[in-house]
């Protein structure tokens, strides 16, 4: 019997410990966290994560701001922006809601962003330093991954993880992070990416599975073996005639086929993403302590 990874309830246990900490922390005289965000144009998907971004922020008991800026904005305005927030300093936290419109330089714009203020940790310092092992931001999904792998105590040392999908923001760092010599890294990583050719075989030999690449329900059963972990990071809208909103979310994963032959397993939606956002939440945390 599988057990399932509750990120939902997770993330809700650690929101309380943020808001703890902030608390302690104003009451010895620090500084009420303060995270902001951009937000170009009017994605729907954009739009639903930065609202609740907003909301975990107030839950814990940090200040937020919300920047919306039309789609017709030129990179050069985007950047000035940018500029502003990073010598505001009562802001310790900036995200910059990804993706931009086409016409904006979406690295450029990353680039731009303090590295001691990108608690998405995209910046290429955070990066760098993240592959080296030094103290950085820590990219927020593969963070909250690692964070569920923690409270859950499943070990990856010496473990043969598959991680599926290279992207810059979850793929990559998840490889990085997982062979790193410390406590939750120390496996044996392979990255599938849609030019491999072999997937299913290389997921029958892992111990864990991540699922990053944005199919719907393309892990399927006969792809795990008996006993794997698998952690589910995909989300894709499709539309429903079963919900009042009419869309739902599916993962990468075929959660019906490979839950029965998993140890643990996460589900879409309330397991990577809620972690997701208490790893902002920490990251924004650390930055204002850091100050
Ligand atoms: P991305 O930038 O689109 O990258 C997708 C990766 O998957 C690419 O490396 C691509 O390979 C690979 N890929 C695509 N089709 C494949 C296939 N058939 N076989 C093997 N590999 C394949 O995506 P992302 O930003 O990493 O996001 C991935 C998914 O996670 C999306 O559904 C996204 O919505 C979701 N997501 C969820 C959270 C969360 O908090 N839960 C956070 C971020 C993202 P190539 O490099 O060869 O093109």
């Amino acid at each position: 019997m599988y057990q399932l990874i509750d990120g939902k309830a997770t993330s809700a246990q650690i929101k309380e410990e943020i808001a703890e900490e902030v608390k302690q922390f104003v009451k010895q005289g620090g500084k009420i966290p303060h995270l902001a965000a951009i937000l170009v144009g009017h994605d729907g998907a954009s739009e639903t994560y930065v609202a609740s971004k907003e909301r975990s922020c107030q839950q814990v008991g940090f200040n937020s701001t919300i920047i919306r800026l039309e789609d017709s904005i030129t990179e050069a305005e985007l950047l000035k922006k940018v500029e502003e927030i990073n010598k505001n300093v009562d802001i310790d936290g900036l995200i910059v809601q990804l993706p931009l419109p086409d016409h904006i330089n979406e690295q450029k714009v990353i680039e731009a962003v303090l590295p001691e203020k990108d608690v998405d940790g995209f910046h290429p310092v955070n990066v760098g330093r993240m592959v080296i092992g030094l103290p950085a931001f820590i990219s927020a999904t593969p963070a909250g991954i690692l964070e569920l792998f923690k409270r859950y105590n499943i070990k990856t040392s010496g473990k043969s993880c598959v991680v599926i999908g290279r992207s810059n923001i979850v793929g990559k760092p998840m490889g990085i992070l997982l062979s790193r010599k410390s406590e939750y890294g120390n496996a044996t990583v392979t990255l599938c990416h849609s030019r491999t050719p072999n997937i299913k075989e290389v997921c029958l030999n892992a111990d864990i599975v991540i699922a990053a690449l944005g199919k719907a329900e393309f892990l399927t059963g006969d792809m795990v073996k008996e006993g794997a972990v698998v952690i589910d990071v995909g989300i894709t809208r499709v539309k429903s005639d079963k919900t009042k909103s009419g869309w739902k979310l599916l993962g990468d994963v075929k959660f019906d086929e490979v839950a029965p032959k998993c140890s643990y397993i996460t589900p879409v939606p309330g397991g990577v993403g809620p972690m997701t956002i208490v790893s902002l939440l920490k990251n924004t945390l650390l930055a204002s302590k850091e100050k």
